[in-house]
């Protein structure tokens, strides 16, 4: 009749050995990118926009976010130089570049006006699965759960009215989290056109708040660029503003490894949406250097990070409710 008691006992020491063995336990991403090269650095500064596009209402902070559990682009560090150098070139906002998951604690969130999240990949909290073994279950269990409720703080910074800026991979993250996912807006589903392809971009919107600043009266303009496709869902033009998109007829062909998968042809490349009281503004573009280098598309960037900040108004009623 004791085996009960012998068993609640040992119960008892588990769970102490492995409370003990959290809470001396404190991980963060760490990473080491390759520094950008002086020539980078030049042709960052020579496109770089003099001014910001609207005077912000109040001095901006932003973080700018980039750990990554999966794929790491060498881009990183590039797009960490051009969107600080611009907000101080151009006064938008300030920056705060930092990977240290303690940034989403719900008091430290709320200093900061948007957040970046420059190329992330996976669930960017946590370490790679690859490293699992290095980690006792007790201690992934415990990174597993901080890396749910940092994900949770962020979704709820936005609704509260904190702007989103999503960069690239940033739709390669968080696939087991629907509200992230809804957040975002949509889910990498492979790349049918690589770094090396040409492919020509539409402007959708040309009238739009952050289109019409940058782009003039352009219709497309070619660039060099990995492209995605998104999956199904939560991808959805019933719910998202459509700004950029891919002209597959006039881009090289893709690769016949990543068959397109999207029946409606639909290859979305830049959006905005509000999502409870904030604002959210993602682009896939940003895996090569020269993105980061580019004169439009940096001003391009500029205007989706003022669009989140709440310095820029721009409509976010879905593409699908104009065609109706
Ligand atoms: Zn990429």
């Amino acid at each position: 009749m004791n085996y009960p008691i012998i068993s609640l006992f040992s119960f008892l020491l588990s769970v102490q050995f492995a409370f003990s063995d959290v809470t001396s336990f404190d991980w963060k991403p760490s990473f080491n990118d390759e520094p950008v090269p002086q020539e980078r650095l030049e042709a960052i500064e020579a496109a770089l926009p003099d001014i910001a596009l609207a005077v912000p209402d109040s001095p901006r902070k932003i973080l700018i976010f980039s750990a990554t559990a999966g794929f790491r682009h060498a881009s990183i560090a590039t797009g960490k130089v051009a969107l600080d150098r611009m907000g101080i070139k151009t006064g938008a906002y300030q920056t705060l570049i930092s990977d240290d998951p303690e940034n989403f604690e719900v008091d430290v969130l709320k200093t900061f006006d948007t957040v970046v999240l420059l190329s992330p990949t996976l669930d960017f909290f946590m370490p790679p699965n690859k490293l699992r073994e290095d980690f006792s279950d007790a201690q992934w269990n415990w990174l597993h759960a901080r890396h749910e409720r940092l994900i949770a703080n962020l979704v709820q910074f936005v609704h509260a009215g904190g702007g989103l800026v999503g960069i690239h991979a940033a739709t390669d993250s968080c696939y087991e989290d629907e509200d992230y996912g809804n957040m975002i807006g949509g889910y990498f589903w492979g790349h049918p056109w690589s770094w090396r392809h040409n492919v020509t971009v539409l402007i959708e919107d040309s009238e739009h708040a952050l289109i019409k600043p940058v782009f003039g009266d352009m219709s497309d303009f070619r660039i060099q660029e990995e492209i995605y496709q998104f999956k199904e869902e939560p991808y959805s033009r019933e719910k998202l503003r459509v700004l950029l998109s891919l002209d597959v007829e006039r881009s090289d062909e893709p690769m016949a490894k990543v068959p397109l998968r999207r029946t409606c042809g639909d290859y979305a490349i830049s959006w905005v949406q509000s999502v409870g009281e904030g604002r959210v503004f993602y682009t896939n573009l940003g895996h090569n250097h020269h993105i980061y280098t580019d004169p439009l598309l940096l001003k391009h960037f500029l205007a989706g990070i003022q669009f989140a900040t709440g310095d820029i108004e721009a409509d976010t009623s879905p593409s699908a409710s104009l065609e109706k």
